[in-house]
C-alpha cells in the first residue's frame, strides 16, 4: 500500500533526492567512489557546496551582503551561537511556542532577555499581535513556524533592531524578504535535506560587535571566511539538499510553490471546519501551511483512537499530534504531494460517514 507521510520531522522529501544520493552512496559524480567516502576538499564535493550555497542565494532571491553556510548542530545549536555572536547586553524574543522558548532559555545566559509578547496562555494557539520591539536590543528573535503547535508568522515584520528568525519548518516553502532580517536558520530536515545539516543566513556586517571572546566552532565568521569548510561540513546531508534544491528550482521556485502549498493546506484546513468530527486547534489566521494541527471535535474524543487506526490502515503515517497538543498533526512540506492531503481528507470524509 502506498504511505502517506506526515511526519513533522525528519519528513517526507522529493523522490528525487532519495534517487541522487542513493546513486551517489554507490558512485558519487562518475568518481566510482561513494559519497560516504570522498573528501570534503575533492573538486567534486567542493562543486556541490558552492552550487547548493549558490541555488539557495538565488531561491530565495539573497542580496549582496549575505552568507549561507551548511553547519552541523541543529537549530538548537543555533538558540545558543545566535546570542554569542549578537547579544551584548540584551535581546528581545517572541514566545510563540516549545522551540521559542528554548531559545529564550539559551540566550538567557548570554544577558538580559525581553519577552516581548507570548502566546503561552492559551497554549500557544496564536501568534501574538501589537507587541513593541524595544529599541535597545541587540536584536529580535522570532519563530516563524510553529512546528509543534501549527502557527505561522507568514509576513516579513518590520523590525527597528536586527530580525533573527528561526525558520526551520518554513524554509523555502514561500518568498521571504531576506533583506528584513540579519540573520535566518534551521535544521533543514523539516523541508530539505536528511538529519544533520543546519543552514545559516546571515549579514556579513553584524558580526563581531560584542566585544566577546567566541569558541572558533561557535563563531559565525569562522565559517564565512572558510566557506561552511572549516571543519568537516555534514557531506551526505548537503549533497541531499542541493538535490531539492535542484528540484525545487525545476518546479518554478519558491512563488510556485507557495501556491502549491496554500491549496494543500486549504484543502484539508477546509475539511477540518466541514467535517463534524474535528476541530481545528488555532486562530484562523495564524494557521500554519506547513503543520495543521487538528483534534476530535466536542463530543467525539472517545473516536481518536478509532480515526487513527483507520487512518493508518489507509496508510497515513506521522499524524498522531505531538503530546503537548494531542489529537493530530499533518505536516505538509513541500515535498508531501497533494494528492497525500487528498487521500487524508478522503479517510476523513469516510470516518464520518462510517460513525454517523
Ligand atoms: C525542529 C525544530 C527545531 C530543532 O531543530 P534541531 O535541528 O533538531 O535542533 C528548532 N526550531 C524549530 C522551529 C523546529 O521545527
Amino acid at each position: 500500500m502506498k504511505k502517506h507521510n506526515f511526519y513533522a520531522g525528519p519528513s517526507i522529501l522529493p523522490e528525487v533526492t532519495l534517487k541522487k544520493t542513493a546513486e551517489a552512496i554507490h558512485d558519487f559524480a562518475g568518481t566510482g567512489i561513494s559519497l560516504m567516502s570522498i573528501s570534503h576538499r575533492s573538486k567534486e564535493f567542493v562543486a556541490v557546496m558552492e552550487e547548493a550555497q549558490q541555488l539557495f542565494k538565488d531561491l530565495l532571491n539573497i542580496p549582496e551582503g549575505y552568507s549561507v553556510l551548511f553547519l552541523g548542530g541543529g537549530a538548537s545549536t543555533q538558540f545558543a551561537m545566535v546570542p554569542y555572536n549578537l547579544m551584548g547586553k540584551k535581546a528581545a524574543y517572541l514566545n510563540t511556542g516549545a522551540w521559542s522558548t528554548k531559545a529564550i532559555k539559551e540566550a538567557k545566559l548570554f544577558g538580559e532577555v525581553d519577552v516581548v509578547a507570548s502566546s503561552d496562555n492559551k497554549n500557544f494557539s496564536y501568534v501574538p499581535k501589537g507587541f513593541t520591539i524595544p529599541e535597545d536590543a541587540d536584536y529580535f528573535h522570532i519563530t516563524t513556524n510553529n512546528t509543534i503547535y501549527g502557527t505561522e508568522i507568514k509576513y516579513d515584520m518590520d523590525s527597528p533592531v536586527l530580525l533573527v528568525a528561526d525558520m526551520s519548518s518554513d524554509i523555502l516553502s514561500r518568498p521571504v524578504d531576506v533583506s528584513k532580517y540579519a540573520l535566518i536558520y534551521g535544521g533543514a530536515q523539516k523541508n530539505l535535506a536528511p538529519a544533520g545539516v543546519t543552514f545559516v543566513i546571515v549579514r556579513n556586517d553584524i558580526l563581531g560587535k560584542t566585544g566577546r571572546a567566541i569558541p572558533t566552532m561557535l563563531n559565525y565568521q569562522t565559517h564565512i571566511d572558510k566557506g561552511s569548510m572549516f571543519n568537516t561540513p555534514p557531506v551526505f546531508a548537503v549533497f541531499a539538499l542541493l538535490q531539492t534544491l535542484r528540484w525545487l528550482k525545476d518546479l518554478g521556485g519558491v512563488e510556485a510553490m507557495h501556491g502549491i502549498n496554500e491549496k494543500k493546506a486549504a484543502l484539508l484546513y477546509d475539511e477540518i471546519e466541514r467535517n463534524t468530527f474535528f476541530k481545528g486547534t488555532v486562530n484562523k489566521e495564524d494557521r500554519s501551511l506547513m503543520n495543521v494541527c487538528f483534534v476530535m471535535a466536542e463530543g467525539r474524543e472517545d473516536k481518536e483512537k478509532a480515526f487513527l487506526d483507520y487512518a493508518t490502515s489507509k496508510g497515513m503515517v506521522g499524524i498522531k499530534g505531538h503530546r503537548s497538543v494531542g489529537g493530530f498533526r499533518a505536516s505538509l512540506y513541500n515535498a508531501l504531494p497533494l494528492e497525500s492531503v487528498e487521500a487524508l481528507v478522503a479517510c476523513m470524509k469516510e470516518f464520518e460517514q462510517a460513525n454517523k
